[in-house]
Parts: structure tokens; sequence; C-alpha cells
């Protein structure tokens, strides 16, 4: 501590990260629990067709209902869970419930077209032996079709994995499951590596997306999305874009050939009637 300031500063710093250190390890602590108490939720974001705009699912996003602290975000937890290893039961949950309530809204009818559901899959999971027997468990005991499930995977999750470890996506993807590669473009994935994953769909950051949120939109972002779009299709891919926050960008990215998209534009993540009604309103208008 050389100067006054600059040790007040420290102060201050040391005090945040002792509180977040406590933070971190109450939570930790109270995570089991929570599981078995039932304090997880599931929020349902809609994930909208660029060319007719009817919904075609949803991604299940976790949450917790903290009793202390309320409703915590996947950020601050997921990253806990996965560390102690909590995150494959918590997983496994999420997997259960999101297919037990899209074969509800199945059953529903809830929107034209057979509807899907998107579940993230941390690294853990993805190392867990018996990530596709619980998989297949999951379809059967729901009697929800493969088709309507799509598994998210990271790219960075996948980066440098080998044929062997990539063995149990590829025999899920042989059943139907469809896999995407999540927050795509963020990583530093070769892209010939792509042609070796088993993925069917490419989920777009949320960076790319941003340039387009003005008229014009940011022409480098545009090149660029052009033609990740044009290699995607190449390979047989379909492409999704996330954070759509606007219209402006709805209709850029449209222009531009992207499949599917994902944003607070179309809803925000919220609970599962909440899809009913979204695609009634779409019906209606
Ligand atoms: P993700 O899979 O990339 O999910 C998209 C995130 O973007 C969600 O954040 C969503 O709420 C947010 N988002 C959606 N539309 C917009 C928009 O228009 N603008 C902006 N600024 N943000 C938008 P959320 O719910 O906080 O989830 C964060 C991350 O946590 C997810 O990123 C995913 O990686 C992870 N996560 C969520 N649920 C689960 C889960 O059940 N298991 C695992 N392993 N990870 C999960
Ligand atoms: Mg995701
Ligand atoms: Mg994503
Ligand atoms: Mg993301």
């Amino acid at each position: 501590r050389a100067k006054a300031a600059g040790g007040n500063r420290y102060e201050l710093a040391d005090a945040d990260s002792d509180a977040r250190v406590i933070a971190r390890h109450s939570l930790t602590n109270c995570l089991p629990a929570a599981l078995d108490n039932g304090e997880f939720f599931i929020e349902y974001q809609p994930l909208v067709r660029l060319d007719d705009g009817t919904v075609r699912g949803a991604e299940a996003l976790v949450r917790w209902l903290h009793p202390v602290h309320g409703v915590l975000g996947p950020d601050q937890f997921i990253p806990l869970a996965e560390s102690t290893g909590l995150i494959v039961p918590l997983g496994h949950w999420v997997l259960q419930e999101a297919a037990r309530q899209a074969r509800a809204w199945r059953a529903e009818g809830t929107c034209e077209g057979p509807l899907r559901v998107n579940v993230n899959l941390s690294p853990s999971q993805l190392r867990h032996p018996a990530l596709v027997a619980e998989t297949v468990a999951v379809l059967d005991s729901s009697g929800l079709d493969p088709s309507a499930l799509c598994l998210e995977v990271t790219e960075n999750a996948l980066i440098g994995a080998d044929e062997e470890e990539l063995r149990p996506l590829r025999q899920l993807a042989d059943l139907g499951v469809d896999i995407a590669l999540d927050d795509f473009g963020t990583g530093y994935s070769n892209l010939s590596y792509l042609r070796r994953l088993p993925v069917s769909t490419l989920k777009l950051d949320r960076s790319f997306t941003r340039g387009m949120q003005r008229a014009p939109a940011d022409p480098v972002d545009v090149k660029i999305v052009e033609g990740i779009v044009s290699l995607a299709h190449t390979l047989d891919l379909s492409v999704t874009v996330e954070g759509v926050e606007t219209g402006t960008q709805a209709e850029h990215l449209r222009v531009l050939g992207c499949d599917t998209a994902q944003g607070w534009y179309y809803a925000r993540p919220g609970p599962p009637e909440r899809l009913h009604t979204l695609s009634l309103v779409d019906a209606a208008s």
C-alpha cells in the first residue's frame, strides 16, 4: 500500500472479495439441500422462426429461488454447481422437468407444428458416463420424441474433444436428438472442426447480433454473420441467433438468412404458461 488513496481502494476491494468468498461458500453449502427442497425452477424463452414468426420451441433456463437471496440466475450458481459436481443431478432434474413440460405442450397443441425444447448441458454432464442412458430414460418416461429435444453444448466444452469424447453426443444425435453448439463464435475452434461434430444447429453468440441493433447495421458484423450463415448452411446446419432485442435486429438477421431467433424482442424467459399465450397471440394476429 504505497498511497493512501490506493490503500483505501484496496480495502474496499478486499472487503468486497471477502463478501464474495462468504457468499460463494454459503451458496455452495446450501446447493444440495436446495435441490431436495425443490428451490429450483425453470423459465422458458421462446425460439421463433425468422421466416414466418412462428414459435418453434423454447429454451429451458434454470433459476434458484433462494429462501434468503431471492431469485438467483444461472450465472450465480451454475459455476458453483459445476465445481462441486451438483450440476449432474441438477442438470438431470432440468432435463426431466423440461421433457415433461415439452410433452405437455405437445399434448395441449400449444403451437402449430412440432414444438421442441432446448436444454443446456454442462461440461461435467457431457463427460458423465450415464449421459446417454439417462437421456434415453428421460425420453422414454416422458414419452417425448427424441426429435423434440435439443441439447445445447457450448463451443468451449467441445474444443479439443476427440472422437471418443464425442461418442455420447454422436449416439444421442443418431437417436434423433438435435445437438446445438451454444455461444458459437466465442471460442477459438478451428472452423473445419465443425465437420467432425455431431451438431445440427449453431447458436450464434449475442456479441455478433449487437452490431445489428441500428440501421444501417455495422458492416463488419454483417459480413461476419453472412459468412457464418453461408458456412453453416453449406454444412447443413441451421443457425439460431441469441440476444435479439429489437425489430431492426430481427429484420437484419432474417435478411442475412438466419433461421431461428431468441431474445427479449420476442419474449423474456418466463413461466411455461407464457408460451401458450404467445403462440395464441401469434395465431390470432
Ligand atoms: P445461454 O444458454 O447462452 O442462454 C441465453 C442467455 O441469454 C439467458 O441468460 C437468457 O436469459 C439471456 N437472453 C435471452 N435473450 C436475451 C436478450 O435479448 N438480451 C440479453 N441481454 N440477454 C438475453 P440466463 O438465463 O441468465 O442464463 C445464462 C447461462 O446459464 C445460459 O446461457 C446457460 O449457459 C446457463 N444455463 C441456464 N440454464 C442452465 C441449465 O439448466 N444447465 C446448465 N448447465 N446451464 C444453464
Ligand atoms: Mg443455451
Ligand atoms: Mg447461448
Ligand atoms: Mg450465451
